[in-house]
Protein backbone atom coordinates (compact mmCIF):
# COMPACT_ATOMS: atom_id res chain seq x y z
CA UNK A 1 0.00 0.00 0.00
CA UNK A 2 1.40 3.73 -0.53
CA UNK A 3 2.96 5.33 2.39
CA UNK A 4 0.87 8.71 1.05
CA UNK A 5 2.21 10.69 3.90
CA UNK A 6 5.64 10.09 2.87
CA UNK A 7 5.06 10.97 -0.40
CA UNK A 8 3.35 14.09 1.05
CA UNK A 9 6.25 14.78 2.99
CA UNK A 10 9.15 14.21 -0.05
CA UNK A 11 6.55 16.62 -2.10
CA UNK A 12 5.54 19.35 0.17
CA UNK A 13 8.19 22.58 -0.05
CA UNK A 14 9.89 23.00 3.68
CA UNK A 15 7.34 25.97 3.89
CA UNK A 16 4.58 24.02 2.91
CA UNK A 17 5.60 21.05 5.46
CA UNK A 18 5.47 23.47 8.35
CA UNK A 19 2.37 24.84 7.21
CA UNK A 20 0.63 21.03 7.28
CA UNK A 21 1.81 21.05 11.34
CA UNK A 22 0.80 24.17 11.84
CA UNK A 23 -3.06 23.91 10.51
CA UNK A 24 -2.49 20.23 12.20
CA UNK A 25 -1.92 22.18 15.69
CA UNK A 26 -4.64 24.37 15.88
CA UNK A 27 -7.13 21.98 14.25
CA UNK A 28 -6.57 18.84 16.79
CA UNK A 29 -6.11 22.05 20.07
CA UNK A 30 -9.82 22.55 18.73
CA UNK A 31 -10.66 18.89 18.50
CA UNK A 32 -11.78 19.05 14.63
CA UNK A 33 -10.46 16.49 12.33
CA UNK A 34 -8.32 17.01 9.33
CA UNK A 35 -8.21 16.06 5.62
CA UNK A 36 -5.85 17.39 3.07
CA UNK A 37 -7.96 17.42 0.05
CA UNK A 38 -8.04 18.37 -3.55
CA UNK A 39 -5.91 19.49 -5.86
CA UNK A 40 -3.13 19.32 -2.88
CA UNK A 41 -4.09 15.26 -3.12
CA UNK A 42 -4.16 15.46 -7.00
CA UNK A 43 -0.59 16.97 -7.01
CA UNK A 44 1.56 15.19 -4.85
CA UNK A 45 0.04 11.85 -6.38
CA UNK A 46 0.77 12.96 -10.08
CA UNK A 47 4.13 14.43 -9.13
CA UNK A 48 2.99 17.88 -10.42
CA UNK A 49 3.50 21.21 -8.49
CA UNK A 50 2.08 21.77 -5.44
CA UNK A 51 0.72 25.49 -5.34
CA UNK A 52 -1.44 25.32 -2.74
CA UNK A 53 -2.83 23.48 -0.04
CA UNK A 54 -6.74 22.61 0.55
CA UNK A 55 -7.76 21.53 4.06
CA UNK A 56 -10.82 20.08 5.24
CA UNK A 57 -12.31 19.95 8.46
CA UNK A 58 -15.02 18.60 10.12
CA UNK A 59 -15.96 21.53 12.01
CA UNK A 60 -16.53 25.21 11.20
CA UNK A 61 -12.87 26.81 10.95
CA UNK A 62 -14.32 29.93 11.10
CA UNK A 63 -13.84 29.74 14.79
CA UNK A 64 -10.50 29.14 14.37
CA UNK A 65 -9.39 32.41 12.90
CA UNK A 66 -7.60 33.79 16.33
CA UNK A 67 -5.69 30.86 16.84
CA UNK A 68 -4.38 30.61 13.27
CA UNK A 69 -3.41 33.90 13.28
CA UNK A 70 -1.93 32.94 17.43
CA UNK A 71 0.18 30.41 15.56
CA UNK A 72 1.89 32.55 13.01
CA UNK A 73 -0.60 32.39 9.77
CA UNK A 74 -2.30 35.28 7.96
CA UNK A 75 -5.93 35.32 6.99
CA UNK A 76 -6.40 36.55 3.84
CA UNK A 77 -10.23 35.86 3.14
CA UNK A 78 -12.99 34.23 4.38
CA UNK A 79 -15.91 33.03 2.49
CA UNK A 80 -18.97 32.83 4.98
CA UNK A 81 -21.27 30.81 3.21
CA UNK A 82 -19.06 27.70 2.79
CA UNK A 83 -17.26 28.49 5.66
CA UNK A 84 -13.95 28.49 4.15
CA UNK A 85 -10.89 30.76 5.54
CA UNK A 86 -7.44 31.36 3.00
CA UNK A 87 -3.79 31.51 4.91
CA UNK A 88 -0.80 33.09 4.07
CA UNK A 89 1.74 30.41 5.91
CA UNK A 90 5.00 31.58 7.20
CA UNK A 91 7.21 31.52 3.62
CA UNK A 92 4.90 32.46 0.88
CA UNK A 93 2.60 29.20 1.83
CA UNK A 94 -1.05 29.28 0.72
CA UNK A 95 -3.67 27.74 2.07
CA UNK A 96 -7.21 27.26 2.72
CA UNK A 97 -9.25 25.50 5.38
CA UNK A 98 -13.14 24.33 4.48
CA UNK A 99 -15.66 23.40 6.30
CA UNK A 100 -16.71 19.48 5.18
CA UNK A 101 -19.97 20.13 3.26
CA UNK A 102 -23.16 18.97 0.98
CA UNK A 103 -24.10 21.53 -1.56
CA UNK A 104 -27.63 20.84 -2.95
CA UNK A 105 -28.15 22.86 -5.86
CA UNK A 106 -32.00 24.09 -6.04
CA UNK A 107 -31.89 26.45 -8.37
CA UNK A 108 -30.08 27.13 -11.59
CA UNK A 109 -27.61 29.90 -11.21
CA UNK A 110 -28.70 30.31 -7.59
CA UNK A 111 -25.92 29.67 -4.80
CA UNK A 112 -26.04 26.04 -3.17
CA UNK A 113 -27.68 25.20 0.26
CA UNK A 114 -24.82 24.36 2.33
CA UNK A 115 -24.85 22.20 5.24
CA UNK A 116 -21.90 20.68 7.65
CA UNK A 117 -21.10 17.33 6.78
CA UNK A 118 -18.97 14.80 7.18
CA UNK A 119 -15.30 14.18 5.18
CA UNK A 120 -17.03 11.19 2.63
CA UNK A 121 -20.34 13.36 2.01
CA UNK A 122 -17.75 16.70 1.12
CA UNK A 123 -16.01 14.33 -1.40
CA UNK A 124 -19.05 13.64 -3.53
CA UNK A 125 -19.98 17.34 -3.94
CA UNK A 126 -16.54 17.68 -5.83
CA UNK A 127 -15.71 18.88 -9.19
CA UNK A 128 -13.54 15.82 -10.98
CA UNK A 129 -12.44 12.72 -9.59
CA UNK A 130 -8.95 13.70 -9.56
CA UNK A 131 -9.92 16.59 -6.74
CA UNK A 132 -12.01 14.02 -5.35
CA UNK A 133 -9.88 12.75 -2.45
CA UNK A 134 -8.76 13.32 0.73
CA UNK A 135 -5.81 12.12 3.22
CA UNK A 136 -6.45 11.85 6.88
CA UNK A 137 -4.08 14.07 8.91
CA UNK A 138 -5.83 12.50 12.28
CA UNK A 139 -4.42 10.33 15.10
CA UNK A 140 -5.52 7.08 14.57
CA UNK A 141 -6.00 6.97 10.32
CA UNK A 142 -3.35 9.25 9.71
CA UNK A 143 -2.10 8.58 6.30
CA UNK A 144 -5.37 6.81 5.10
CA UNK A 145 -6.46 7.63 1.76
CA UNK A 146 -9.78 8.28 0.91
CA UNK A 147 -10.80 7.86 -2.83
CA UNK A 148 -14.37 7.14 -3.42
CA UNK A 149 -14.65 7.82 -7.16
CA UNK A 150 -11.07 6.23 -7.78
CA UNK A 151 -9.53 9.49 -8.74
CA UNK A 152 -6.09 7.24 -8.26
CA UNK A 153 -7.00 5.59 -11.43
CA UNK A 154 -8.30 8.30 -13.18
CA UNK A 155 -4.19 10.36 -12.82
CA UNK A 156 -2.75 7.80 -13.90
CA UNK A 157 -4.90 6.78 -16.64
CA UNK A 158 -4.66 10.84 -17.02
CA UNK A 159 -8.56 11.73 -17.55
CA UNK A 160 -10.68 14.40 -16.20
CA UNK A 161 -13.67 13.26 -15.32
CA UNK A 162 -17.24 14.67 -13.64
CA UNK A 163 -18.06 12.67 -10.77
CA UNK A 164 -22.47 12.66 -11.96
CA UNK A 165 -24.13 13.58 -14.80
CA UNK A 166 -25.51 16.94 -13.50
CA UNK A 167 -21.92 18.41 -12.60
CA UNK A 168 -22.02 21.20 -14.85
CA UNK A 169 -25.49 22.22 -14.68
CA UNK A 170 -24.79 22.56 -11.18
CA UNK A 171 -22.37 24.70 -11.29
CA UNK A 172 -21.13 26.21 -14.72
CA UNK A 173 -17.74 27.36 -13.53
CA UNK A 174 -16.72 23.60 -13.66
CA UNK A 175 -16.72 24.06 -17.35
CA UNK A 176 -14.03 26.52 -16.90
CA UNK A 177 -12.27 24.65 -14.48
CA UNK A 178 -12.46 21.93 -16.83
CA UNK A 179 -10.36 23.62 -19.46
CA UNK A 180 -7.84 25.00 -17.14
CA UNK A 181 -7.27 21.49 -15.53
CA UNK A 182 -6.96 20.36 -19.40
CA UNK A 183 -4.68 23.10 -20.58
CA UNK A 184 -2.25 22.78 -17.57
CA UNK A 185 -2.37 18.83 -17.64
CA UNK A 186 -2.60 18.09 -21.17
CA UNK A 187 -4.96 15.70 -20.41
CA UNK A 188 -8.33 14.86 -22.17
CA UNK A 189 -11.66 14.62 -20.55
CA UNK A 190 -12.65 11.50 -20.11
CA UNK A 191 -15.17 10.44 -22.99
CA UNK A 192 -18.75 10.82 -21.00
CA UNK A 193 -17.20 14.05 -19.14
CA UNK A 194 -16.34 15.55 -22.99
CA UNK A 195 -19.95 14.66 -24.01
CA UNK A 196 -21.56 16.89 -20.74
CA UNK A 197 -19.40 19.68 -21.10
CA UNK A 198 -20.25 19.98 -25.53
CA UNK A 199 -23.98 19.47 -23.77
CA UNK A 200 -23.56 21.94 -21.33
CA UNK A 201 -21.68 24.30 -24.17
CA UNK A 202 -24.33 24.27 -26.19
CA UNK A 203 -27.20 24.62 -23.62
CA UNK A 204 -25.20 27.99 -22.34
CA UNK A 205 -25.20 26.24 -18.89
CA UNK A 206 -22.33 29.02 -18.36
CA UNK A 207 -24.83 31.97 -18.65
CA UNK A 208 -25.89 30.91 -14.91
CA UNK A 209 -22.21 30.86 -13.82
CA UNK A 210 -22.23 32.68 -9.90
CA UNK A 211 -20.34 36.32 -9.47
CA UNK A 212 -18.03 34.65 -7.02
CA UNK A 213 -17.04 31.86 -9.06
CA UNK A 214 -15.57 34.57 -11.87
CA UNK A 215 -13.57 35.56 -9.35
CA UNK A 216 -12.08 32.42 -8.07
CA UNK A 217 -11.61 31.58 -11.72
CA UNK A 218 -9.93 34.38 -11.90
CA UNK A 219 -7.43 34.30 -8.98
CA UNK A 220 -6.46 30.86 -10.37
CA UNK A 221 -5.04 32.01 -13.44
CA UNK A 222 -2.60 33.77 -11.32
CA UNK A 223 -0.66 30.64 -10.06
CA UNK A 224 -0.86 28.82 -13.60
CA UNK A 225 2.95 27.90 -14.36
CA UNK A 226 2.07 28.62 -18.11
CA UNK A 227 -0.90 31.32 -18.22
CA UNK A 228 -0.59 32.23 -21.38
CA UNK A 229 -1.32 28.71 -22.74
CA UNK A 230 -4.30 28.17 -20.02
CA UNK A 231 -5.62 31.95 -21.35
CA UNK A 232 -5.14 30.45 -25.06
CA UNK A 233 -7.66 27.54 -24.26
CA UNK A 234 -9.82 29.70 -22.64
CA UNK A 235 -10.47 31.59 -25.45
CA UNK A 236 -10.77 29.27 -27.97
CA UNK A 237 -13.53 27.58 -25.31
CA UNK A 238 -15.06 30.99 -25.00
CA UNK A 239 -14.42 31.34 -21.48
CA UNK A 240 -12.15 34.20 -21.45
CA UNK A 241 -15.15 36.45 -21.90
CA UNK A 242 -17.46 35.00 -19.46
CA UNK A 243 -14.59 36.25 -16.74
CA UNK A 244 -14.46 39.93 -18.36
CA UNK A 245 -16.14 40.58 -21.44
CA UNK A 246 -13.40 42.48 -22.93
CA UNK A 247 -10.91 39.41 -21.74
CA UNK A 248 -8.99 38.36 -25.32
CA UNK A 249 -5.39 36.89 -25.77
CA UNK A 250 -4.52 40.33 -27.06
CA UNK A 251 -4.89 42.18 -24.01
CA UNK A 252 -2.16 39.81 -22.77
CA UNK A 253 1.32 41.39 -22.37
CA UNK A 254 2.63 37.60 -23.78
CA UNK A 255 6.45 38.48 -23.96
CA UNK A 256 6.63 40.06 -20.34
CA UNK A 257 4.47 37.36 -19.68
CA UNK A 258 7.19 34.48 -20.94
CA UNK A 259 10.13 36.67 -19.35
CA UNK A 260 8.32 36.91 -16.30
CA UNK A 261 7.80 33.01 -15.74
CA UNK A 262 11.88 32.62 -16.90
CA UNK A 263 12.91 34.88 -14.41
CA UNK A 264 10.63 33.30 -11.73
CA UNK A 265 12.00 29.99 -12.65
CA UNK A 266 15.42 30.59 -12.55
CA UNK A 267 15.01 32.26 -8.99
CA UNK A 268 13.13 29.26 -7.74
CA UNK A 269 16.59 27.09 -9.04
CA UNK A 270 18.28 29.88 -6.90
CA UNK A 271 16.16 28.91 -3.90
CA UNK A 272 13.59 31.84 -3.64
CA UNK A 273 10.06 31.16 -3.51
CA UNK A 274 8.74 34.45 -5.59
CA UNK A 275 5.05 34.83 -5.14
CA UNK A 276 4.54 35.52 -9.22
CA UNK A 277 0.47 36.20 -8.78
CA UNK A 278 0.32 39.68 -8.67
CA UNK A 279 3.05 39.89 -11.38
CA UNK A 280 1.15 37.49 -13.82
CA UNK A 281 -2.12 39.42 -12.79
CA UNK A 282 -0.51 42.43 -14.21
CA UNK A 283 0.73 40.77 -17.79
CA UNK A 284 -2.49 38.95 -17.47
CA UNK A 285 -4.31 42.32 -18.44
CA UNK A 286 -1.72 44.45 -19.52
CA UNK A 287 -3.64 46.51 -22.32
CA UNK A 288 -6.57 46.88 -20.30
CA UNK A 289 -8.32 50.06 -19.00
CA UNK A 290 -7.79 51.06 -15.78
CA UNK A 291 -11.73 50.39 -15.17
CA UNK A 292 -11.83 47.35 -16.38
CA UNK A 293 -8.73 46.47 -14.12
CA UNK A 294 -10.36 47.64 -11.41
CA UNK A 295 -13.86 45.65 -12.13
CA UNK A 296 -11.47 42.53 -12.27
CA UNK A 297 -10.08 43.31 -9.12
CA UNK A 298 -13.68 44.15 -7.58
CA UNK A 299 -14.37 40.08 -8.50
CA UNK A 300 -11.46 38.36 -6.55
CA UNK A 301 -11.68 37.22 -3.27
CA UNK A 302 -8.28 37.07 -2.48
CA UNK A 303 -7.67 40.80 -1.18
CA UNK A 304 -4.21 39.83 -0.20
CA UNK A 305 -3.39 39.17 -4.37
CA UNK A 306 -5.47 42.48 -5.36
CA UNK A 307 -3.42 44.53 -3.08
CA UNK A 308 -0.43 43.39 -3.86
CA UNK A 309 -1.57 43.61 -7.90
CA UNK A 310 -2.77 47.26 -7.58
CA UNK A 311 0.72 48.44 -5.29
CA UNK A 312 3.48 46.16 -7.50
CA UNK A 313 4.49 49.43 -10.34
CA UNK A 314 4.70 51.65 -7.07
CA UNK A 315 6.86 49.07 -5.10
CA UNK A 316 8.79 48.46 -8.15
CA UNK A 317 9.20 52.27 -9.15
CA UNK A 318 10.62 52.59 -5.25
CA UNK A 319 13.15 49.83 -5.59
CA UNK A 320 14.11 51.22 -8.33
CA UNK A 321 14.71 54.35 -7.09
CA UNK A 322 17.37 53.28 -4.68
CA UNK A 323 18.61 50.56 -7.08
CA UNK A 324 20.08 53.96 -8.55
CA UNK A 325 21.01 56.24 -5.90
CA UNK A 326 24.05 55.71 -3.12
CA UNK A 327 22.13 52.89 -1.26
CA UNK A 328 23.26 50.92 -4.78
CA UNK A 329 26.67 52.67 -5.59
CA UNK A 330 28.40 49.26 -5.44
CA UNK A 331 28.13 45.85 -6.26
CA UNK A 332 28.16 44.82 -2.35
CA UNK A 333 25.92 47.59 -1.19
CA UNK A 334 23.43 46.43 -4.35
CA UNK A 335 23.86 43.07 -3.24
CA UNK A 336 22.85 44.18 0.10
CA UNK A 337 19.81 45.85 -1.00
CA UNK A 338 18.26 43.09 -3.15
CA UNK A 339 18.75 40.78 -0.91
CA UNK A 340 16.82 42.73 2.01
CA UNK A 341 13.68 43.11 -1.30
CA UNK A 342 11.06 40.91 -1.60
CA UNK A 343 11.83 38.47 -4.09
CA UNK A 344 8.44 39.15 -5.95
CA UNK A 345 9.58 42.86 -6.26
CA UNK A 346 13.22 41.50 -7.72
CA UNK A 347 11.04 39.35 -10.07
CA UNK A 348 8.78 41.91 -10.92
CA UNK A 349 11.51 44.89 -11.64
CA UNK A 350 13.69 42.32 -13.35
CA UNK A 351 11.00 41.79 -16.17
CA UNK A 352 9.99 45.40 -16.34
CA UNK A 353 12.98 47.41 -15.32
CA UNK A 354 13.33 50.81 -17.81
CA UNK A 355 16.59 51.87 -16.68
CA UNK A 356 19.41 49.88 -18.14
CA UNK A 357 21.84 50.17 -14.67
CA UNK A 358 18.93 48.66 -13.06
CA UNK A 359 17.92 45.68 -15.37
CA UNK A 360 22.27 45.00 -15.39
CA UNK A 361 22.44 45.16 -11.36
CA UNK A 362 19.66 42.58 -11.29
CA UNK A 363 20.91 41.06 -14.21
CA UNK A 364 23.94 40.33 -11.83
CA UNK A 365 22.23 39.46 -9.01
CA UNK A 366 20.85 36.94 -10.24
CA UNK A 367 23.81 35.66 -12.36
CA UNK A 368 27.45 36.88 -12.43
CA UNK A 369 27.68 38.04 -8.45
CA UNK A 370 26.54 34.72 -7.45
CA UNK A 371 30.11 32.99 -8.94
CA UNK A 372 31.96 35.37 -7.39
CA UNK A 373 30.77 33.21 -4.07
CA UNK A 374 32.73 30.16 -5.66
CA UNK A 375 36.13 32.22 -4.99
CA UNK A 376 36.29 31.73 -1.08
CA UNK A 377 39.01 29.78 -1.15
CA UNK A 378 37.09 26.75 1.15
CA UNK A 379 40.28 23.64 0.82
CA UNK A 380 42.40 26.75 2.44
CA UNK A 381 39.66 28.25 4.84
CA UNK A 382 39.07 24.31 6.62
CA UNK A 383 43.51 24.02 6.92
CA UNK A 384 43.03 27.66 8.61
CA UNK A 385 40.07 26.04 10.73
CA UNK A 386 37.73 28.40 9.58
CA UNK A 387 35.16 26.25 9.05
CA UNK A 388 31.33 26.85 9.89
CA UNK A 389 31.39 25.93 13.69
CA UNK A 390 32.99 29.25 13.99
CA UNK A 391 31.08 31.75 15.61
CA UNK A 392 32.47 34.42 13.47
CA UNK A 393 31.93 32.38 10.16
CA UNK A 394 28.81 33.61 8.72
CA UNK A 395 29.91 36.59 9.42
CA UNK A 396 33.41 36.19 8.17
CA UNK A 397 32.26 34.69 4.73
CA UNK A 398 29.73 37.29 3.90
CA UNK A 399 32.90 40.12 4.99
CA UNK A 400 35.17 37.97 2.44
CA UNK A 401 32.31 37.83 -0.37
CA UNK A 402 31.14 41.73 -0.17
CA UNK A 403 34.88 42.11 -0.62
CA UNK A 404 35.11 40.03 -3.80
CA UNK A 405 32.23 41.77 -5.45
CA UNK A 406 34.10 44.77 -5.21
CA UNK A 407 37.13 43.85 -6.06
CA UNK A 408 38.72 44.52 -2.94
CA UNK A 409 40.41 41.29 -2.56
CA UNK A 410 41.48 40.37 -6.32
CA UNK A 411 43.39 37.20 -5.91
CA UNK A 412 43.00 33.88 -3.80
CA UNK A 413 46.29 35.14 -1.56
CA UNK A 414 45.14 38.45 -0.76
CA UNK A 415 41.86 36.72 0.48
CA UNK A 416 44.05 34.05 2.65
CA UNK A 417 45.95 36.81 3.67
CA UNK A 418 42.69 38.41 5.12
CA UNK A 419 41.59 35.73 6.96
CA UNK A 420 44.30 34.24 8.13
CA UNK A 421 44.41 36.64 11.29
CA UNK A 422 40.66 35.54 11.95
CA UNK A 423 42.14 31.46 12.27
CA UNK A 424 41.64 30.20 15.56
CA UNK A 425 44.90 28.42 17.25
CA UNK A 426 45.04 25.15 16.47
CA UNK A 427 43.93 21.89 19.24
CA UNK A 428 46.95 21.09 21.48
CA UNK A 429 48.30 17.51 20.94
CA UNK A 430 47.24 14.65 22.30
CA UNK A 431 49.29 14.01 25.35
CA UNK A 432 52.78 11.60 24.41
CA UNK A 433 52.01 7.76 25.37
CA UNK A 434 54.41 7.03 28.18
CA UNK A 435 56.80 3.87 27.82
CA UNK A 436 58.58 1.41 30.40
CA UNK A 437 58.07 2.03 33.73
CA UNK A 438 56.62 5.45 33.80
CA UNK A 439 53.95 3.51 31.95
CA UNK A 440 53.59 0.65 34.35
CA UNK A 441 53.02 3.38 37.09
CA UNK A 442 50.39 5.24 35.00
CA UNK A 443 48.49 2.31 34.51
CA UNK A 444 48.48 1.19 37.96
CA UNK A 445 47.44 5.11 39.00
CA UNK A 446 44.41 4.15 36.73
CA UNK A 447 43.48 1.43 37.59
CA UNK A 448 43.38 2.35 41.36
CA UNK A 449 41.37 6.10 40.53
CA UNK A 450 39.01 4.25 38.64
CA UNK A 451 38.38 1.27 41.43
CA UNK A 452 38.03 4.04 43.95
CA UNK A 453 35.18 5.50 41.14
CA UNK A 454 33.67 2.16 40.78
CA UNK A 455 33.68 2.17 44.77
CA UNK A 456 31.94 5.65 45.06
CA UNK A 457 28.74 5.79 42.74
CA UNK A 458 28.51 9.62 42.12
CA UNK A 459 25.52 11.22 40.25
CA UNK A 460 23.91 9.11 37.71
CA UNK A 461 24.66 10.61 33.93
CA UNK A 462 27.96 11.88 34.92
CA UNK A 463 29.66 9.71 32.73
CA UNK A 464 27.14 9.57 29.50
CA UNK A 465 27.73 13.61 30.04
CA UNK A 466 31.21 12.79 30.00
CA UNK A 467 30.99 11.29 26.76
CA UNK A 468 29.15 13.87 25.38
CA UNK A 469 31.96 16.04 25.29
CA UNK A 470 34.08 14.02 23.18
CA UNK A 471 35.48 16.08 19.69
CA UNK A 472 32.58 15.97 17.08
CA UNK A 473 33.56 15.86 13.47
CA UNK A 474 34.08 18.73 11.56
CA UNK A 475 31.54 19.39 9.32
CA UNK A 476 32.78 20.52 5.70
CA UNK A 477 32.39 23.70 4.90
CA UNK A 478 29.28 25.26 3.36
CA UNK A 479 29.62 29.19 3.42
CA UNK A 480 25.72 29.75 2.29
CA UNK A 481 24.18 27.92 5.18
CA UNK A 482 26.43 27.51 8.37
CA UNK A 483 26.04 24.73 11.00
CA UNK A 484 24.45 25.81 13.93
CA UNK A 485 27.43 25.00 16.40
CA UNK A 486 26.57 22.13 18.65
CA UNK A 487 26.91 22.13 22.51
CA UNK A 488 29.21 19.16 22.42
CA UNK A 489 31.73 20.49 19.94
CA UNK A 490 31.61 23.56 22.13
CA UNK A 491 32.69 21.92 24.90
CA UNK A 492 35.34 19.72 23.36
CA UNK A 493 37.13 22.74 21.59
CA UNK A 494 39.71 24.32 23.47
CA UNK A 495 38.61 28.06 25.10
CA UNK A 496 39.30 30.13 21.51
CA UNK A 497 40.88 33.30 21.73
CA UNK A 498 39.59 36.61 22.22
CA UNK A 499 37.47 36.32 18.29
CA UNK A 500 38.67 39.54 16.43
CA UNK A 501 36.00 41.50 15.54
CA UNK A 502 34.89 40.73 11.61
CA UNK A 503 33.83 43.93 11.10
CA UNK A 504 35.28 45.25 7.40
CA UNK A 505 35.80 48.40 8.51
CA UNK A 506 37.42 47.71 11.80
CA UNK A 507 41.11 45.63 11.68
CA UNK A 508 41.91 42.43 14.12
CA UNK A 509 43.79 44.68 16.02
CA UNK A 510 44.17 41.79 18.49
CA UNK A 511 45.78 39.63 16.11
CA UNK A 512 49.36 39.41 15.66
CA UNK A 513 49.38 38.25 12.29
CA UNK A 514 49.25 41.80 10.88
CA UNK A 515 46.18 44.52 10.17
CA UNK A 516 43.36 43.57 7.52
CA UNK A 517 44.02 47.54 6.07
CA UNK A 518 47.11 46.59 5.35
CA UNK A 519 45.87 43.67 2.88
CA UNK A 520 42.68 44.88 1.86
CA UNK A 521 44.95 47.28 -0.34
P1 LIG B 1 -5.40 24.54 -8.27
O1 LIG B 1 -4.30 23.59 -8.50
O2 LIG B 1 -5.70 25.41 -9.43
O3 LIG B 1 -5.31 25.29 -6.97
P2 LIG B 1 -7.46 23.05 -6.97
O4 LIG B 1 -8.03 21.73 -7.42
O5 LIG B 1 -6.69 23.07 -5.73
O6 LIG B 1 -6.68 23.61 -8.20
P3 LIG B 1 -9.19 25.06 -5.84
O7 LIG B 1 -9.97 26.07 -6.60
O8 LIG B 1 -8.11 25.48 -4.94
O9 LIG B 1 -8.68 24.04 -6.91
O10 LIG B 1 -10.25 24.20 -5.03
C1 LIG B 1 -9.86 23.20 -4.11
C2 LIG B 1 -10.74 21.99 -4.27
O11 LIG B 1 -12.10 22.35 -4.03
C3 LIG B 1 -10.74 21.36 -5.64
O12 LIG B 1 -9.69 20.46 -5.80
C4 LIG B 1 -12.08 20.68 -5.68
O13 LIG B 1 -12.07 19.47 -4.97
C5 LIG B 1 -12.95 21.64 -4.91
N1 LIG B 1 -13.62 22.61 -5.80
C6 LIG B 1 -13.21 23.83 -6.15
N2 LIG B 1 -14.08 24.41 -6.97
C7 LIG B 1 -15.08 23.54 -7.14
C8 LIG B 1 -16.30 23.56 -7.87
N3 LIG B 1 -16.64 24.61 -8.60
N4 LIG B 1 -17.08 22.47 -7.80
C9 LIG B 1 -16.75 21.41 -7.05
N5 LIG B 1 -15.63 21.34 -6.35
C10 LIG B 1 -14.80 22.37 -6.39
Amino acid sequence: MADYIYTMEIRLTPDQLKGVGLVQDVTRAAGMNLYLTGGAIRDIISGFTIRDLDFTVQGNPLKLQKDFEKAGAKITAVEEDVRTIFLSLPGNARAEVSMARTERFEKTGKPPIVMPATIHEDLRRRDFTINAMALSLNEGSRGLLLDPFNGVADLEAKVIRILQNYSFLEDPSRLIRATRFAARFHWPLEERTQARYDAAKEGKYIDHILRSSIGHEIAALAHEDDPLNVVKMLEKEGWLTVLHDHWTVAKVDANGLSTLMKTRQQMVDLGYTPDAGPAVMYFLTSHFSDKDVADIQKLIPRKDLVEAWRDIEDHAKELSKRLMGKEAATPSRTWQLLSSARPEMVLFLAVTAKQQSVEQKIKNYLTKWRQVQQKLPLPEMTELLITPQLPIYPKLANDVFMLLLDGKLRSRTETLKFLKPFAPPPPPPPPAPRRGRAAKVAAEAAAATAAAQAAKPGPKGKKGKAAAVAPTPVAPPAPAKPEPKSKSAEKSKPAPKAPPKPALKTSPKNSSKGSAKKKKK
